[in-house]
This record gives structure tokens, sequence and C-alpha cells, in this order.
């Protein structure tokens, strides 16, 4: 007797794994970690420095020695964060600055504004600039029309902070996905509906390779410039691409932050990858510190465990898939969680190998 087809909805379907396979649950990192892409504001105004100690405590609970803190913040509101964070804690939290792009409206050589802006951020203490993902997006000049990432006249900007001797953490564009249609075809279909702002399909907005492209000219072209490209150089999908920007910029390197989900889909591309930059790439997280955020990461470079969760919710935040472990050597295990945003961010060239570790 043949059944009727269920009618069964997407969101209504939680598909529950049979497989039995080993699992390795990590509670600490093999090595001290930093978490060099996190964003520490707070809601409804809530006091920082309270956060900062309720932090401390997740932090030495998840093996966590730094967080670096990506504000969008310049003046006072940075100063805020720096007293909160990084002056009483100059061990355990670095603050990283932005730019006020709405000064592109009123201040006519912006560039030579912004070099300044960021020195003045860099001389409270900032040990980093922040660009987010607008850049390039929907950030606009005084004339309405759209700054391209290779736009050069913010090139005082960048040469000012390789002067200053501070990395550019820099996020540019989003997902692939985001940038396609949104038809049953697309990937990150569910992510979209609960987030429609993410969605930058459209005549309004540059296409996702041509931001991409232009961001490997500006990387090229500031070779005396320390960039870390955000989310896996901001093209996880496509690790060719990126190792590309890589082989032809010494100066460019990678935070892994928000992307185990594409990184452990690809595990064996993954793995050969970090084999392959072990002093190129930053481990971060990108998101609200806690306990088992942490040890998902853990799990993720530190067994070779097979097809697990990449996100404690469900469905998964960017995709109905799971994750494979890539079981990283210790040597590269010990500069992708600390050496790495020690020697960018701290300046210090020892590590963790001299130090015993
Ligand atoms: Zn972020």
């Amino acid at each position: 007797m043949s059944q009727e087809k269920p009618d069964l909805r997407l969101v209504d379907f939680v598909p529950t794994s049979q497989l039995i396979v080993p699992e390795h649950l990590v509670e600490k990192p093999r090595y001290p970690v930093i978490d060099a892409h996190n964003h520490l504001w707070t809601r409804d105004g809530r006091d920082l420095a309270e956060y900062a100690r309720e932090l401390l405590e997740i932090m030495d609970l998840a093996g966590v020695k730094m967080i670096v803190d990506l504000t969008n913040a310049w003046g006072d509101e940075l100063q805020a964060h720096l007293d909160a964070y990084q002056n009483p804690y100059p061990d355990r939290f670095s603050v990283f600055a932005c730019v006020d792009w709405g000064r592109l409206q009123t201040e006519p050589d912006f560039g030579q504004w912004a070099a300044r802006s960021l020195a003045d951020s860099v001389g409270r203490g900032a040990r980093g600039l922040k660009i987010f993902k607008n850049f390039g997006l929907t950030v606009r000049d005084a004339s309405g029309v759209l700054v391209p990432v290779d736009d050069t006249r913010l090139a005082p900007l960048w040469d000012k902070a390789g002067e200053l001797g501070v990395p550019v953490l820099i996020h540019v564009a989003d997902p692939v996905a985001f940038f396609e249609p949104l038809d049953r075809f697309n990937e990150r279909y569910e992510e979209l509906q609960r987030h429609p702002d993410w969605h930058f399909y459209g005549p309004q907005f540059p296409s996702f390779r041509e931001i991409l492209d232009r961001f490997a000219v500006l990387v090229e072209r500031h070779a005396n410039t320390t960039f870390i490209g955000a989310h896996v150089g901001c093209y996880p999908e496509n690790l060719a691409f990126v190792s590309d920007m890589l082989d032809r910029c010494p100066n460019f390197h990678v935070d892994i932050s928000a992307r185990i989900a594409e990184l452990g889909r690809q595990p064996y591309s993954a793995r050969r990858f970090f084999l392959k930059y072990p002093d190129r790439i930053l481990f971060g997280t990108d998101a609200r510190p806690t306990v088992a955020e942490y040890r998902i990461h853990y799990r993720f470079l530190e067994t070779a465990d097979e097809y697990f969760a990449y996100d404690p919710h469900e469905p998964p935040g960017q995709g109905r898939w799971r994750i494979y472990g890539i079981d990283l050597p210790d040597d590269v295990l010990r500069r992708v969680y600390h050496d790495n945003a020690a020697r960018l961010i701290l300046h210090d060239q020892t590590g963790l190998a001299r130090q015993g570790a």
C-alpha cells in the first residue's frame, strides 16, 4: 500500500543523525588562546567594566588568554572600551578602533583626516584598526558615490596603520550566497529569511567578486601595512582565492572567525590550507564568548571527529550541514591559537615555543 507523501515544511525538518562515530569533546585548548576577532559591546547600556569581570571568568574556564575587542568606535566611546578592558587587563584584552565613515560627507580630504583619527586612537592605546563590511558595500562619499575598497583617496589611512605598526583587521563583502538571488537554490536561504538585511543582491550593490578583486588590489598595493582578512580572508568558500592572496602578499593574514562552518565542510582543503600557512592564520570566533562556543572551535581544530554541529543551535545558523575536525598538529595549533596574534597585535616575536610551552 503506497503512503501519501508527507508535506513536511523545511522549518519543521530536524533530521537526527544515526551515525555512531568516536567523539572527542575538548574542554581546554592545547595552548592558550587569543581570540583575535570579537566584539565586547554590551546591550541595554550594561556596564562594560562589569562585563569585563564576567568575561574573565569565562575566559579562564575556556582557556582563553586574550580577547581582541573590535569596536566600532573612536574618541570617547573608544576610550570607554580601553578603560574597561585593555587598561585594567592589558594581558587579557586588546582594543581595536574604527574610523567614522560619516566624515566622508564633511571632510574634503577624508584620507588625511582618517589617518589623523587613527593616530589619535593609537595614541590612546588602540592596538589595531577594524574595518567593517559596510566599507565597499554601502559607504558613500559626499557626492553619493559608493567608495570602492581600493579607492586611492584612502591611501593615507592604510599607510598610517603601517607607519604606526598596527594591523588592519578588515571585513569586506559577506558569504557569497548573500549576493545571490533569494530562491530555492540559495544555500543560506533560512539565514537570509531571518536576516533580510544581510541580503546584498541587486543593482544597488557591487557583486561579491568585484569587492574581493578590489580587496586583493588594496592589500597588494599597501605592502607595508599588515592586513588581517576577517572570516578566512572574506572568502572561505574559495580557499584557492585566499591562498593566491597569501602567496602574493606577505602582509596578508586571515582570521577564522564565524567560519568553522565553511572550513569544516571542506576538511581536506581546510587542513591543507592550515598546514601550508601556519604563520598566517589567527584564531577568532566573532561570537558572544561562552565556554560552549569556544569548545566547538577547539574540537574542530584539534580532533578528527566527524559530522558534528558547528553551532549550538538547531537548525544551525549558517546552513543545514555538519562539520569535520581537521586534527591539526601541535606546532600549527600553537601558532594559530596564540603566536600569530601575539606577533601581529602585541609585537611578541618569541611566542609560546620559546617560553617552553
Ligand atoms: Zn565581527
